[in-house]
């Protein structure tokens, strides 16, 4: 049976772990924080007992990689696909406006609940649809090295539909400024959306933390497929010799029995290892904050909300709790928290008039390297799984899946990786 170090046990370590494991590779994960998930984990919050997530995580239908892995690793009912597409938007002073898909085939049902949006005049249908079917039949390379708000300006999109929908999907799945972000990886995430087919474009919640929804089930299936894995042991240092990594320095020991190393570390971690060169990767990240809020009363009926000419992007609605966040927050990340409690209990008010009278308790969850910033000259220069050395391998969300920095391109690293791995081994044997 061939060795294979993870290192990383965030969802691109527990991916690669698990499809290794799958294919009976012998699989250690190194993880130097005391729990696995990385960016995917949930916490305890104290009063309550309650797991809360460092993050509401949104999944969409086209999320396949997440689909499989959740499948293989017996998961697939933690998640809940949204029966019938819709989004809620809240304007100011509590008016609601429903986007719903009608109870037509796709992309019928769609269009009739584009047709039927109040929100939007037959001009900004006019210009969204005309975009969204083009983006049907372009190539994704096409719109070169244009920004989201370049493109959306050559293509005449209203102020309406750049604000109500495109803006809406840009810095939720981006997690970025549309006069940053790139148009080629935001053309690619819209045909995956929309015109890869079945449920593609439905919203999928999980219907649990992120903890019992992805963690909790990924650790039992490597346990039963007899994964040692080593928490709170940091990996510092990676030894090369011949072109291949030879010996692994851990804060409690060393390893020198594997056959393979796979880091499926942040692009920070591996370049601290110093053995790659990254000098032309200069990845920065978008922060992204979570602010809880416990109410006496709440007053919400929808699972969400999506919120536009706000700091604030959306609210998930919890039952005894809210769940706000706010996407591309490097403008408030550095603030107090007091100063982001103001600013929430204003603009709380503004869209549920009085709403912050009912608040009892605020927890902020501040996550500053939350993902990479995918504007154009990055994506070019993002790694491939495999290295100049013939026994390494990367993962990771920042790695070049072709995807933003997201659960779905983290699994995709992972599985990636592990078949780089399978074959690296199926051809030298
Ligand atoms: C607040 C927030 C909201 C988000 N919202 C969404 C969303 O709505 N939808 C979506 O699809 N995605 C979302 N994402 C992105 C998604 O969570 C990430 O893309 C994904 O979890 C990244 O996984 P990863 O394995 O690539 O990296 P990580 O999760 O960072 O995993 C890397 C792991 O490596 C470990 N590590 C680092 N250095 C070492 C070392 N030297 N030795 C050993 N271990 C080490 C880390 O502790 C970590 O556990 C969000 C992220 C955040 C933070």
């Amino acid at each position: 049976m061939k060795k294979v170090l993870v290192i990383g046990g965030g969802l691109s370590g527990l991916s690669a772990a698990a499809y290794l494991s799958h294919n009976n590779f012998e699989v250690t994960i190194i993880e130097s924080t005391s729990k696995l998930g990385g960016k995917t984990h949930s916490i305890q919050e104290r009063d309550s007992k309650i797991e809360i997530d460092n993050g509401q995580h949104i999944l969409l239908g086209c999320y396949f990689e997440t689909l499989n892995f959740l499948k293989l690793i017996s998961a697939k009912d933690s998640i809940k696909v949204q029966e019938q597409f819709f989004i809620n938007y809240l304007l100011p002073n509590f008016q609601l406006f429903k986007l719903r898909a009608g109870n037509f085939f796709y992309p019928f049902n769609l269009l009739y609940g584009l047709y039927l949006f109040p929100l939007l005049s037959i001009r900004d249908k006019a210009s969204l649809l005309k975009l969204l079917i083009k983006i049907k039949f372009m190539d994704s390379q096409s719109v070169g090295q244009l920004t989201v708000k370049e493109w959306l300006e050559k293509e005449n999109q209203t102020q309406n539909s750049f604000k109500l929908f495109w803006e809406v999907i840009c810095v939720g799945a981006l997690n970025i400024s549309t006069n940053i972000a790139s148009a080629k990886l935001f053309c690619e995430v819209l045909k995956q959306i929309f015109w890869t087919g079945g449920d593609s474009y439905k919203i999928i919640l999980p219907s649990n933390s992120l903890n019992k929804t992805f963690i909790v089930p990924a650790e039992s299936f490597l346990i039963r497929n007899n994964v040692k894995i080593c928490k709170s042991e940091k990996c510092e240092k990676i030894f090369i010799e011949d072109s291949k990594v030879f010996e692994i320095k851990t804060n409690k020991r060393i390893f020198k029995d594997f056959d393979y190393c796979l880091a499926a570390v942040p692009f920070y971690s591996l370049k601290s290892f110093g053995i790659i060169d990254t000098d032309d990767l200069d990845i920065s990240y978008s922060a992204v904050l979570n602010i809880y809020l416990w109410l006496n009363n709440n007053p919400l009926s929808e699972p969400f909300y999506a919120i536009v000419n706000s700091p604030i992007h959306w609210i998930f609605n919890k039952g005894d709790f809210i769940n706000i966040t706010i996407s591309n927050a490097n403008n408030l990340v550095d603030k107090s928290k007091s100063a982001i409690e103001k600013i929430i209990l204003v603009e709380i008010d503004k869209f549920i008039p009085s709403l912050s009278k009912e608040v009892r308790k605020i927890v902020i969850i501040k996550e500053k390297k939350a993902t990479f910033i995918p504007s154009n000259n990055i994506l070019e220069k993002r790694l491939k799984s495999k290295t100049k050395f013939s026994n390494l391998f990367l993962a990771g969300d920042w790695t070049d899946t072709k995807l933003p920095s997201t659960i779905e391109g983290a699994i995709k690293s992972g599985r990636i990786a592990a078949e780089e791995i399978i074959n690296h081994h199926f051809n030298n044997n």
